[in-house]
């Protein structure tokens, strides 16, 4: 799960961290409103997305030059801007061409202006098996630049998830982003916060890019992200109060409601398949004959009849996909219960595109049997390859 920039920054505030002062605004009126209470301007209008790039990003139809940061000097100006950014979907980097709708604007204080902004960040890296703190001393806005071409310039600390980050850890971090004096201190009270948050909160990421020196000496959390393990979720009700459904996958929180594992790729060929290891290979062999998958979906060793019901409707209900295979091993789950499921989403949904069906296991017989009587179009198949050529070939 992902959380708003003013939310990220806010757990930070309260983990110790200096933040630049801002208040958030759904309307312009609030904006304006926030403009005088926040000292009458220089402010930075900031749209709240989930997806980073905003910066670079631009309001799609807007007809205007601006991105989803955006400066304002004078009280006059402030109303239009926060309505064009609440207006049109902001596309950056990261959203995708149609770009996501915002609904809350962050206005920031910003009388002081940036002198540096370096980049720290923390993420569980998997090849040593502990969180690892980030920092680099080129942060901003194209950390990822630096990442692809010059990992050398990412300091990368260990951090033991018993102890949390060590206070000589701490400032050897500062020291090698250049900071020295009160700057160091500043900046080691940031990344100490970081890691606080990370450990306490469950974090896979978090992140404050950029780490900003001010002109008026003051080092600052200006920019934050954060990302949440949605398996930790049970215990922080705190965080999922933060949730911003507006913001995830219309499909994936469905299926989500209905237990189902469900992630939307960008291919055209639907897959319902149970057990997460058998839908990655389904995923695979399907690339590998020359396809490309809508979604993964797990239906899971025990679905019931309703929850492959509702991963038809779901699937079906996606205008990208052009042909459907089911592949399952019955082991728990039983064929005649997804060929029953099948059927019953025939009737209820109906099939506008074609459907490709392998079943193996538990009461195969039967499960073939009721779709081969059915009367209804369905493609059969015996194998994983031949399953795969037929649905590829399907969805051309
Ligand atoms: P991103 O593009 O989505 O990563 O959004 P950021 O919040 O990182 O903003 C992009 C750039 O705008 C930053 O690198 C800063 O240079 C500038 N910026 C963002 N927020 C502030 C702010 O509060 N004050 C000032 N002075 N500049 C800001
Ligand atoms: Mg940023």
């Amino acid at each position: 799960m992902k959380i708003h920039e003013y939310q990220a920054k806010e757990l930070l505030a309260r983990a110790g961290a200096k933040i630049p002062r801002g208040i958030v605004a759904s309307t312009s009126a609030e904006a304006e409103k926030a403009f005088d209470a926040l000292g009458g301007g220089p402010v930075v209008i900031k749209a709240q997305i989930h997806a980073g790039g905003r910066g670079k990003g631009h309001f799609a139809g807007s007809g205007k030059d601006f991105g989803g940061v955006k400066f304002v000097m004078k009280r006059g100006d402030i109303a239009g801007i926060a309505e064009v950014m609440l207006r049109y979907p902001l596309v950056t980097k990261q959203t995708g061409e149609a770009g996501q709708k915002v609904s809350k604007l962050l206005v920031v204080e910003a009388s002081a202006k940036i002198v540096r902004e370096v980049y720290v960040g923390m993420v569980l890296d998997r090849a040593v098996g502990a969180p690892v703190l980030m920092a680099c001393a080129e942060g901003g806005v194209e950390i990822e630049e630096v990442a692809a071409h010059t990992p050398e310039k990412i300091l990368k600390t260990i951090v033991e998830p018993e102890f949390g980050l060590q206070p000589f850890q701490a400032r050897r971090v500062a020291y090698a982003l250049g900071f020295t004096g009160e700057q160091a201190t500043q900046a080691e009270a940031l990344v100490t916060a970081l890691a606080k948050v990370y450990l306490e909160k469950d974090c896979s990421l978090a992140e404050i890019n950029p780490l900003a020196v001010m002109d008026n000496g003051e080092v600052l959390a200006v920019d934050a992200k954060m990302t949440f393990d949605d398996n930790a979720l049970f215990r922080h009700p705190d965080l999922v109060a933060l949730r911003d459904e507006a913001e995830e996958d219309p499909a994936e929180l469905r299926a989500g409601r209905s237990g189902l594992s469900f992630i939307s790729l960008t291919g055209n060929i639907g897959c319902l398949v149970n057990g997460a290891g058998l839908a990655m290979s389904t995923m695979d062999i399907i690339k590998y004959h020359g396809g490309e998958p809508a979604n993964f979906l797990d239906v899971g060793g025990g679905a019931n009849k309703d929850q492959v019901t509702e991963a038809f409707r779901i699937l079906l209900g996606d205008p990208r996909v052009k042909a459907v295979l089911v592949n399952i091993f019955g082991g728990i789950m039983q064929c005649d219960i997804i060929a029953g499921a099948i059927l019953a989403a025939f009737k209820e949904v109906g099939f506008h595109v074609p459907l490709v069906v392998r079943l193996e296991g538990t009461n195969v017989e039967q499960g073939r049997k009721m779709l081969a009587e059915s009367g209804q179009n369905i493609t059969t198949a015996n194998g994983l390859t031949e399953a795969a050529k037929k649905v590829v070939a399907a969805a051309k």
